[in-house]
């Protein structure tokens, strides 16, 4: 290890020269109580963020440095998102930032949402709490500006490292807080199947957002506090929080209904979010649903290839086959029917609607059309004829939020209607409201089974390279990666939340090739990932330690992957 000394002569060496000489500076530092790493810096000072490699180590046995026992999986994930955020807050107040071109002086980790969850800024092992972060090294133009350069490292850099990661300057409760919240919330999920609960909103939950583009919960005082039905109403006693009631949605068909602005969509949205643990003062800390929930909606123009949609549509024009249905441009009803088959095929075990993104002629067809329109000349079998059978054939539940067609009564086991934000148990009435109906819909429903076909990935349809034969694997936003001459538009996954997700997801997709042997099926080879991620951490995703990845479910990579236009597959019948 160098002598951190060295490392300021260095920079005062190369001062006013190109910007290449930065090169010159990679190495191992030594600083008294940590070291700091400079393996990979960019070539020049434009160069995106995650081409340069920053590694700063901490000694976990040294008494100066934040230490805590964690027990488990989860405690560990909760410590390390607490000291990403801690780190992260001591860069916005001590980093003086951009100082020059490009990334010039910014000093900055990978910025952390509303929610825990492991990413691999921050790792640890049994010796040592690893930080890898961000350090812009200034120049103007391409010409290297030592002092600055030694203020950001020998200044400012150490100031970080001291108040978020020196055990006298951290909050101690507030770590407590931090993992007593993720273990609760890791608990509350884990004990949903014994209550035959798919998901649950805590009472007092604060559920709106502060915006459309912000998941930080709404400040003002009218947000109105979650309170569940009384019929509802479920107990846990969980390890920290102790007693807490709230509201229990019970497998099978839910219909979340209600005037238009009451919070339907709000509550569909905690639902969503409930696969993720979420920090304090979130306000949805303890809303939680099942791990294998998913998102479904209708997204037109996408990617489909080789998905059996047979069980909603059949009998297409020209006679499209709807078992191996590919297209490069998705109408609204067949990529909805994708979605939920794609779904099923990776292990879905809830359902989640909202009618604000769902294609309307694949929800429901009512009596007065069935009148106009024949069946036979009909070839989506709508939702609504096909959501029981889902539920008795395959076990996945559905929750859906619908305003405006009463005609789902019938086939909903509990139907839930908001009333300025606060939820109403109304089954019984509606029950009623349908029995009495005169005017029935003819049900559609042919007992077509959800048997659907496997699909088995082929390698050779994944390629990494891009239009210069370089690897190009990248994200600069949440929904939109670019994996090397595709652009995969993931909008409609709208459970991926943090940018990093998404960067891991790329490289996940590569990562993946390796089992697709032409006999592992899609499912299979995600499961496979997901599984090396638990036993290796997120760096087995790349052959370069990098500090941008996050942790995402088996899912939303299977769905990512469904998008990338060019994947090939072959169909296997079970
Ligand atoms: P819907 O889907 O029923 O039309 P939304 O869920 O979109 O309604 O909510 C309408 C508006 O009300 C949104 O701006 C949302 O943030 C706000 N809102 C939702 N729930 C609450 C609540 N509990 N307290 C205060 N505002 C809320
Ligand atoms: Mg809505």
């Amino acid at each position: 290890m160098i002598p951190s000394q060295v490392l300021r002569e260095k920079l005062n060496s190369i001062d006013g020269k190109d910007y290449a000489a930065c090169q010159a500076l990679l190495g191992e530092y030594n600083f008294k109580q940590y070291s700091l790493i400079l393996q990979q810096i960019p070539k020049d000072p434009y160069a995106p963020p995650h081409t340069g490699i920053y590694r700063i180590q901490l000694s976990r046995s040294d008494k100066h440095v934040i230490n805590r026992q964690v027990d488990s999986k989860v405690a560990e994930i909760a410590f390390r998102d607490f000291l990403t955020r801690n780190f992260y807050q001591a860069c916005l107040q001590i980093s003086k930032g951009r100082r020059g071109t490009g990334n010039s002086g910014i000093i900055t980790i990978n910025e952390p949402g509303q929610i825990i969850i492991e990413r691999n800024c921050v790792v640890l092992t049994a010796e040592m709490i690893e930080v890898r972060c961000f350090i812009g090294l200034p120049a103007d133009g391409r010409a290297i500006k030592a002092d600055i350069a030694v203020e950001m490292i020998f200044g400012e850099l150490p100031e970080i490292i001291s108040r978020s990661l020196f055990a006298d300057n951290v909050d101690q409760d507030a770590l407590d807080r931090h993992i007593n919240t993720a273990e609760d919330a890791h608990f509350l999920r884990d004990r949903l199947p014994a209550k035959n609960l798919v998901a649950f909103i805590a009472d007092e939950a604060i559920l709106p957002r502060e915006s459309g583009s912000s998941d930080k919960p709404l400040q003002s005082a009218q947000a109105v506090p979650f309170r569940s039905p009384e019929n509802l109403r479920v107990e846990f006693k969980l390890p920290h929080a102790g007693k807490i009631k709230g509201m229990g949605i019970p497998g099978g068909i839910t219909l979340i209904a209600g005037g238009g602005y009451h919070g339907k969509s709000t509550l569909l949205q905690a639902l969503q979010a409930g696969i993720y643990n979420h920090i304090p003062g979130d306000g949805r800390e303890l809303c939680v649903s099942l791990e294998e929930t998913v998102k479904i909606r209708a997204y037109s123009g996408r990617y489909i290839i080789k998905t059996d949609i047979s069980p909603f549509i059949r009998n297409l024009p020209f006679r499209k086959d709807t078992s191996a249905f590919s297209t490069e441009n998705a109408s609204g009803s067949t990529s909805q029917a994708a979605g939920i088959i794609e779904a099923i095929e990776t292990g879905a075990k809830v359902l989640l609607m909202d009618e604000d993104t769902c294609a309307t002629n694949f929800m429901i067809r009512d009596q007065k059309m069935q009148q106009l329109v024949h069946k036979e000349d009909e070839p989506i079998t709508t939702f609504i004829d096909r959501v029981r059978l889902l539920y008795h054939e395959k076990n996945i539940s559905t929750i859906l939020v619908l305003g405006g067609a009463g005609d789902y009564f019938e086939v909903s086991d509990i139907v839930i209607q908001l009333n300025s934000y606060i939820p109403g148990d109304v089954t019984e009435k509606a029950k009623k409201i349908a029995g009495d109906s005169p005017v029935k819909r003819i049900v559609e429903d042919s007992g077509y089974p959800y048997t659907i076909r496997e699909r088995v990935p082929l390698p050779e349809s994944i390629d990494p390279h891009n239009e210069f034969g370089k690897k190009g694997i990248y994200a600069k936003e949440v929904f939109r990666l670019v994996f090397g001459k595709s652009t995969v538009d993931l909008t409609d996954l709208e459970q991926l939340v943090e940018l990093s997700q998404t960067k891991a997801i790329g490289f996940a997709i590569e990562y993946a090739r390796r089992y697709m042997d032409g006999n592992a099926t899609l499912r299979e080879i995600v499961i496979k990932v997901n599984d090396d991620i638990d036993q290796h951490g997120l760096d087995i995703l790349s052959d370069r330690i990098s500090g941008n990845f996050a942790r995402f479910r088996s899912f939303e990579l299977a769905f990512a992957l469904n998008r990338l236009r060019g994947f090939d597959v072959s169909q296997r019948l079970k």
